[in-house]
């Protein structure tokens, strides 16, 4: 039951301040001490109530008895009381809870934040983008194809004849179920970057000159040094009157930008299906500086990449779609190297599984 409102001793001034004062404070006193929504509630309903709240019994007893030439003052006081009332019900509905909770729930600011892992690019990404970014600074613009190619631009148009052990499943991962298809539209993960030399070939006329970062497949049980998925880049150039020594000179220089200036290269025979002739390059090792080490296994060298000129038979098939790759006319070389096995030196990373873990110790290292 509410606390009963009393009689007023008079209608002067003082009177009705001392009533009004007693009123507003006893409002205080209960706005202070509720402590959650049902009291908000309660509070409501003792206060603001339409039948038994003690305003609207104040309105009742007081405004309706009082002299004509009283009600002014009342209703002015009596207004200022119902907008204190209604300021504490908004600010106990507001906060809605007591000290205690709002202690419990307070936020120490002066404590350290939670910290945020910085991200950075993954050191195959990392070392992709700086291959890419030496070809870029000389003109290469990046091309990019289907992961999932077809017989033809894998292999074919690559001038890899019928039983080049490339084409055996044993190293090529194929995807089943095609053999109503012919051979050269059958579908499989490509095993090296280069289809999308001769897809660029087939969209742009000569001259091109193009750097193809990429993921690339192949049947290989993982170990070490191996992995069934892993990444190259290779490079396309082709212009009238290029030759060797293009070839040999720009190596020459992206070595040394990717590896230092003290670098050498240098090159030997070696046998690629779509170059001819084609050679291995290898580079003076960058842990001993030429003198013999275990990581260069006492050798001085390292062998880096594979590149040659570009063979005429794959300018034929480029030239089916694109009559500008006329092998008499123009000439070109191609290069490709694994990223793994740069990242792997660059970092000194010993075994391949640990760029693909996942595991943040090891990829902590490189923020
Ligand atoms: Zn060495």
């Amino acid at each position: 039951m509410n606390e009963e409102i009393p009689n007023l001793d008079g209608f002067d001034e003082a009177a009705l301040d001392r009533a009004f004062g007693q009123l507003e404070r006893q409002a205080r006193e209960a706005a202070v001490a509720v402590s959650d929504e049902a009291a908000v509630e309660a509070f409501r309903l003792e206060w603001l109530g339409r039948k038994q709240g003690r305003l609207n019994e104040v309105s009742s007893r007081w405004l309706k008895a009082a002299p004509a030439d009283a009600k002014k003052l009342l209703g002015v006081r009596f207004n200022a009381l119902k907008a204190v009332v209604e300021v504490l019900l908004d600010a106990a509905a507001g906060a809605g809870q007591t000290d205690a909770a709002l202690k419990a729930e307070a936020i120490d600011i002066t404590l350290p934040g939670t910290r945020r892992l910085m991200g950075v690019d993954h050191p195959i990404t990392r070392t992709l983008n700086e291959i890419t970014s030496v070809f870029a600074a000389l003109g290469y613009s990046v091309g990019v194809g289907p992961e999932v190619e077809t017989d033809f631009y894998t292999f074919e148009c690559m001038n890899f004849p019928p039983g080049h052990p490339a084409r055996d499943t044993q190293d090529t991962l194929v995807v089943a179920g095609q053999e109503r298809r012919s051979q050269r539209d059958r579908l499989l993960l490509r095993t090296h970057t280069s289809p999308v030399q001769m897809r660029t070939m087939e969209q742009q006329p000569p001259p091109v000159r193009i750097v193809i970062p990429g993921k690339v497949h192949r049947n290989d049980a993982a170990d070490a040094t191996h992995s069934p998925i892993f990444h190259q880049v290779e490079g396309l150039c082709v212009d009238t009157n290029i030759t060797f020594s293009d070839l040999k000179g720009t190596l020459d220089h992206a070595m040394k930008a990717l590896f230092g200036s003290a670098v050498k290269t240098r090159f030997f025979p070696s046998f690629f299906p779509f170059t001819e002739p084609s050679a291995d390059v290898q580079i003076s090792c960058i842990f001993c500086g030429g003198k013999g080490c275990r990581k260069c296994k006492n050798s001085g060298w390292i062998e880096l990449l594979g590149c040659g000129m570009v063979d005429p038979a794959v300018f034929a098939f480029a030239a089916e779609k694109q009559p500008g790759y006329d092998p008499k006319k123009i000439s070109g070389f191609a290069f490709g190297k694994g990223v793994e096995r740069i990242a792997m030196m660059k970092y000194g990373v010993s075994e391949i599984g640990s760029f693909y873990s996942g595991d943040m110790r090891f990829l902590g290292q490189f923020v």
